[in-house]
């Protein structure tokens, strides 16, 4: 059985950007150095904005991200730093490169996760997205991080171009020891967003292409995600996905308005919804290393917006996902993309 994760009013998520230089080009990426700068933070930096966010809780989840955030030199540095400053959680999200020899300069018990984003079964549909020999380098990582004792976790981020393999990973993820699986949606931002424009210049071809509706329509993410799910947690791992899809009887809640959910980007940028880190919406900003709120108009004056397609940022910047009925009403709601289902480990 999966269950709803409803939005915790108590915990604290911290999404921190720690830079966005990365060795990949993935074809989904999400960052936008023109919105979330080019700049890798200082050690004094990174130290300075997490006391920030860990005096907010002493259960703060922090998710150590990039970029690459192994291409930071201080990355060990810092995870050791959050340790003691009490953060409740520690994941870092990696490529799998690892780089400056990571795993050698940390200890299992320094951080809670390591999680590898692998987007196909297979290093043809994989690499396809993320670029030549990112497979087996990703896969090297993970063996290299069970076998020193680390938890892992995956990340599988689905989109039309590869939903077909998605049901050949429940023994893939056995074989490779991971501990948890995250299935996410693809979000169209950064390079999805020009992609689904058609101005991005595929290197083999010298025209521009359009490309195929990325995101998966509805029926088919209902019946096949659940079901992959239940044969990973049948395998003893734990799976967490996004709901997405909302009955129109079902009620509809934007974490931005309940929960406490912080994307901190390397310009200092704080955003509370992910959706809205294509434009200068951000709600909250650190200057000086002290966190201050912006003046209107940015995400959370549209969070407070109800319309009868659920999300309103959804609406804004990726409404391919929406379907009506010929009267003009909504079909479905969507629901906010922090809203998960957990399906927990069987054994
Ligand atoms: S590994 Fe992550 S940060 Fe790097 S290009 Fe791919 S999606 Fe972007
Ligand atoms: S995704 Fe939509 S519902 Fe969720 S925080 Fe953003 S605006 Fe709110």
């Amino acid at each position: 059985m999966s269950k709803t994760v409803a939005f915790s009013k108590h915990s604290v998520n911290v999404f921190f950007h720690i830079l966005t230089r990365c060795n990949l080009r993935c074809s989904h990426c999400y960052i936008n150095p023109d919105q979330h700068g080019r700049e890798t933070l200082s050690f004094d930096t990174v130290s300075a904005w997490l006391n920030l966010f860990v005096s907010k809780t002493r259960d703060a989840n922090l998710i150590l991200l990039g970029g690459e955030p192994t291409l930071h030199p201080d990355l060990a540095r810092i995870i050791k730093t959050a340790r003691a400053m009490g953060y409740g959680s520690i994941t870092v999200d990696t490529n799998g490169y690892l780089f400056h020899d990571i795993l050698t300069k940390i200890a299992p018990k320094d951080l809670d996760f390591i999680s590898f984003s692998l987007d196909g079964a297979t290093p043809g549909t994989n690499d396809a997205i993320r670029g030549k020999g990112c497979y087996e380098n990703c896969v090297a990582g993970i063996r290299q991080a069970t076998e020193k004792g680390f938890q892992t976790s995956l990340i599988y981020t689905v989109s039309n171009e590869n939903i077909h393999e998605l049901h050949q990973m429940p023994p893939l993820l056995a074989q490779l020891g991971v501990d948890r699986f995250f299935i996410q949606v693809i979000g169209i931002r950064g390079n999805s967003r020009e992609k689904v424009a058609g101005i991005v210049e595929r290197p083999s071809k010298r025209q521009p292409k359009l490309q195929p509706k990325l995101q998966v329509d509805r029926n088919t993410w209902m019946t096949l995600i659940p079901k992959v799910a239940d044969q990973v947690a049948d395998m003893g791992i734990t799976v967490t996905y996004p709901k997405v899809f909302l009955e129109n009887t079902e009620p509809f809640e934007c974490a931005g308005n309940v929960a406490e959910n912080y994307f901190i980007f390397p310009n200092g940028r704080v955003y509370r919804c992910p959706l809205c880190e294509d434009y200068p919406l951000h709600s909250l900003e650190i200057v000086n290393d002290q966190l201050v709120s912006r003046p209107k108009i940015n995400e959370q004056d549209l969070f407070a917006l109800s319309i009868p397609e659920g999300c309103v940022i959804n609406k804004l910047v990726q409404p391919a996902n929406l379907s009506f009925r010929s009267d003009g009403t909504p079909e479905y709601q969507i629901a906010c993309c922090l809203l998960k289902e957990e399906v927990s480990a069987r054994s």
